[in-house]
């Protein structure tokens, strides 16, 4: 069988992207089909791209007609032995459309400035074929100059790009950037670390290339060796954006350009990169047995996200803070604001990291106004899962550091297959004993709260809280124009007992017009324990209910560094 894939864009401002893929030396005899991938790896969401599919047709090398139906949502069979449309060809050329006008790092992007492609949004595959050695040609304006992605260039031609991927996994795992963007790069161990961006940056403080070696640096000394050939870091900055998503030799990361001034932001930034470029090997490497080889058609179940995303959260900060692109106090406001937000999160009591993680699909990425109220994040209590362990192994002289390059080494020994919970469990216990290995299979699969201050303790830190004076009715608003509207209830707050609801616009409270430009003035003048009349229109009637406020749930004040000798070794500074 050989397979190629030939890709255009004649009109980018039209956001069309043209597919033709050409195969030849097959059966044609039987009936085979073409298949859409309805998600991504690393984006646990089912995002049916083929809503953005048109035009499907198929033809013969002499250009007659092949007989197509779409058989499914994201199928399409070919029958060259349909009674009205019989032919025997040497070689067919199946021809679609995509719409690619999504600017996230899970979607294409196709505008009059540049063409990011995302191969699971754009590349469709064979059903039940061993899809290997294929080729793929690219076509664009003349005035886009660059384009960027990891896949092999084979080009024998000035001005014809051609790309080999060995199999379909690596050409949808190798995103693709064309048009003008910003290029640069460094050699890190003998090997080519690409520096790509499009979108504009405003002129900052920090030098962003010098920062990634940094961090690479940091993060690939852990495990120990770069499992790639080379790598690229590819960043979209546009106003709003957030995300990244990795791959095994590239990552795609999207920022608010205006974010990157401020230094807070700006360590989000790094954390990002640091994020994805672990992922290298938690996840595209080491990874639960669901998580590779793919079915790209429905969901791939996993209870195992606390290993893949709740280890990399750990550590992505600790890496910006080990390189020193970070202080320990910028980091330990960090970790505060994470343990802040887990002990704000009512579903933790709810689900385990088991449970959040096997329902990725239809929870963390569908969050609604409930989410925190009946599940937690894998990664915010993944993350701190691992702060934990972390804490745990220090007693045995052992660290985080230990635990990783023990799953490297293990990866090694079985690449072919994924990793399942009770091989994670051994290398615990093997670093430390068979309590600390039952108490971590506690942690994830059970919904008691994580042990936190004894973890802080152990590695010479002090939690504080603080007693809290402030006034808190549960009720998270959002705005919209001069109306004020509830956005969440949580969960025993006074807002849920007294039965207000998700999506009330507040009128008024104690008689007095409540608006967006006053909601400041109004969260002031309520007092903890006194009794409020309060007007909500609810689907569009008038409704009176009573609000008693209470004061706010104690959070952490402060993580304050008890021993600075015990910190450095616990987090390897
Ligand atoms: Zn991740």
């Amino acid at each position: 069988m050989h397979l190629s894939y030939k890709i255009s864009i004649p009109k980018p401002s039209n956001h069309m992207l043209n597919v033709k893929i050409s195969l030849s030396e097959f059966d044609f005899d039987a009936p085979f089909t073409f298949f859409m991938p309805v998600w991504s790896p690393g984006s646990y969401l089912v995002r049916e791209y083929s809503r953005h599919v048109q035009g499907v047709r198929c033809f013969d090398e002499q250009g007659r007609r092949v007989f197509v139906e779409q058989s499914d949502k994201n199928r399409y069979t070919v029958n060259c032995q349909h009674p009205d449309f019989k032919v025997a060809p040497r070689s067919i050329s199946f021809e679609y459309e995509v719409y690619c006008n999504e600017l996230t790092v899970r979607t294409s992007h196709i505008d009059s400035t540049h063409a990011f492609i995302h191969g699971p949004s754009v590349f469709m595959g064979i059903e039940d074929h061993a899809m290997k050695d294929l080729v793929l040609e690219v076509e664009f304006p003349p005035l886009w100059s660059n384009l960027s992605t990891t896949l092999k260039d084979i080009s024998t031609e000035r001005a014809v790009f051609k790309y080999q991927a060995s199999d379909y996994d690596e050409l949808l795992d190798s995103p693709i950037e064309i048009g003008c963007q910003e290029t640069d790069g460094f050699m890190y161990e003998g090997k080519e670390h690409w520096w790509i961006y499009w979108g504009l940056l405003p002129k900052l403080e920090w030098n962003l290339k010098q920062d990634i070696e940094k961090l690479v640096a940091e993060v690939a000394k852990v495990p120990g060796e770069l499992p790639y050939e080379k790598y690229m870091f590819m960043a979209h900055f546009a106003p709003g954006l957030y995300g990244g998503l990795e791959h095994s030799s590239s990552t795609v990361l999207a920022f608010d350009p205006l974010k990157m001034v401020n230094r807070k932001s700006y360590l989000d930034w790094l954390s990002l990169v640091a994020h994805e470029y672990f992922h290298v090997w938690n996840v595209k490497r080491i990874r639960p047995k669901a998580l590779g080889p793919f079915d790209y058609q429905k969901e791939n179940y996993t209870k195992m996200l606390w290993l893949s995303e709740g280890l990399t959260v750990f550590m992505d900060e600790l890496f910006v803070l080990r390189s020193g692109l970070s202080t320990v106090e910028e980091y330990l406001e960090q970790q505060k604001t994470n343990m802040n937000r887990l002990l704000s999160t009512a579903g933790r009591k709810f689900d385990s990291l088991e449970d959040s993680s096997f329902n990725a699909w239809i929870k963390l990425y569908r969050p609604n106004e409930n989410s925190m109220n009946s599940t937690v994040s894998y990664y915010l209590k993944g993350g701190l899962a691992f702060f934990v362990l972390n804490a745990w192994l220090k007693p045995f002289d052992k660290s985080i550091n230990d635990f990783i390059a023990k799953l490297w080494s293990d990866y090694k020994s079985h690449p072919e297959s994924g990793i399942d919970e009770d091989i994670v469990f051994n290398i615990i216990e093997s670093l430390s004993d068979k309590k600390t290995r039952d108490d971590f299979s506690y942690l994830i699969s059970g919904t008691d709260d994580l042990p936190l201050e004894a973890a802080a303790k152990e590695c010479g830190l002090e939690i504080v809280f603080e007693q809290s004076l402030k006034v808190w009715t549960g009720l998270d608003m959002k705005f919209q124009a001069e109306q004020v509207f509830i956005d969440r209830v949580h969960l025993d707050s006074p807002g849920m007992k007294d039965e207000f609801n998700s999506g009330d616009e507040l009128i008024t409270i104690d008689g007095l017009r409540v608006m967006k430009s006053q909601w400041d003035k109004h969260s002031e003048w309520l007092k903890p324990e006194q009794k409020y009349q309060v007007v909500v229109a609810r689907h569009g009637r008038l409704t009176e209910l009573e609000l008693t406020p209470a004061r706010s749930p104690s959070l952490i004040k402060e993580i304050k560094v008890l021993d600075a000798k015990a910190v450095s070794k616990a987090f390897g500074l």
